[in-house]
């Protein structure tokens, strides 16, 4: 298989990018990414106004090309007007290849380890080397605030409206005026790629409330890299997180009025400081470093499927067979 999808290849045939759209589906399922849900797409490397992503089923049984779709950017219909159903949240990736022309992957995933940051309102950010692209604070997008009038408020992004929203989270990208933002420099990745750097998101990673994440990269091994080490930055933040409070504990200083039943009048939480987070030039720094390596955990994560009887790859080898 290879490796370098985007940018690092001119040119890439698509029997490739089909191997290599359902090898990624594999390997975020075995790392549990996605499990009967989630999907993972790529824009379509002769024509940046389609992009492909898989029919409706679970991304471990995606097999063969006749399970790939491909979608029209514009409004996320089908090329094909008798395509097979498809995913109802292909919006998301619409939408974002629609704002950000530099973007060629985008990874949604309902992953069990990430839902505590999307609804308990504690902040994920950096904590570890490996996810420096998450830099100092990912937003977390509320549908609520966006459902269209008349729509279904089911947290979904089911239409062009809520696929808009979302990518706007990832910020500015359309302003002619836009300033670049402390998170644009901790995030060289997002920069490098597109001849308009005005266009590129500020964000690697948006939280989604009540419902998971999305992340978004310039190819694939990036956008999967990321999501892997997205649901691995945010296991360690929250164990980390429980067994610092479990050890240091929280204490309450105040004063309780005991005629009036106990009832705290006053009261100040003391904590011992915090966990510690990477900085912004530590998480620019490690990106940085990690991005150049990102071959090193593809090739293994490719052979781990490929080993496992449960994911069948039976799309033509490309250009590598
Ligand atoms: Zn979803």
């Amino acid at each position: 298989m290879s490796v370098g999808y985007y940018p690092k290849r001119e040119k890439v045939g698509l029997e490739d990018l089909f191997k290599g759209l359902v090898t990624a589906s594999h390997i975020l399922h075995c790392h549990g990414v996605l499990d009967a849900y989630g999907h993972i797409s790529v824009r379509s490397p002769d024509n940046p106004a389609t992009f492909w992503m898989p029919c409706n089923i679970s991304p471990a049984l995606i097999s063969t090309p006749d399970d790939l779709i491909e979608y029209n950017v514009e409004d996320a219909t089908p090329v094909e007007k008798n395509a097979k159903p498809g995913y109802l949240e292909r919006h998301i990736h619409s939408e974002i290849y629609k704002r950000f022309p530099a973007v060629n992957s985008v990874v949604h995933s309902h992953c069990s380890d990430m839902l505590p940051y999307c609804i308990s309102e504690v902040p994920l950010k950096a904590t570890i080397h490996m996810a420096g692209f998450l830099g100092t604070g990912v937003p977390v997008w509320d549908a609520s605030s966006h459902y269209p009038s008349g729509s279904k408020h089911d947290l979904l992004v089911r239409n062009a409206q809520l696929g808009a929203s979302l990518s706007a989270a990832f910020k500015p990208a359309t302003s002619a005026g836009f300033i670049y933002s402390k998170f644009r420099s901790a995030l060289p990745s997002q920069i490098g790629g597109s001849q308009e750097p005005d266009k590129e998101p500020n964000h690697a990673v948006v939280l989604m409330q009540s419902h998971g994440f999305t992340t978004l990269a310039h190819g694939i091994e990036e956008a999967v890299y990321q999501a892997i080490y997205t649901k691995e930055a945010a296991k360690a933040q929250t164990t980390a997180l429980t067994i610092r409070n479990a050890h240091f504990g929280h204490s309450v200083e105040g004063k309780v009025d005991v005629e009036g039943g106990g009832k705290i009048k006053s009261a100040k939480v003391k904590a011992e400081g915090d966990i510690k987070y990477l900085s912004d030039k530590e998480a620019h720094d490690a990106w940085e470093a990690n991005q150049d390596t990102i071959s090193r955990p593809w090739g293994l994560w490719c052979r781990e499927v490929e080993v496992n009887p449960l994911y069948q790859n039976k799309c033509p080898g490309g250009e590598d067979e």
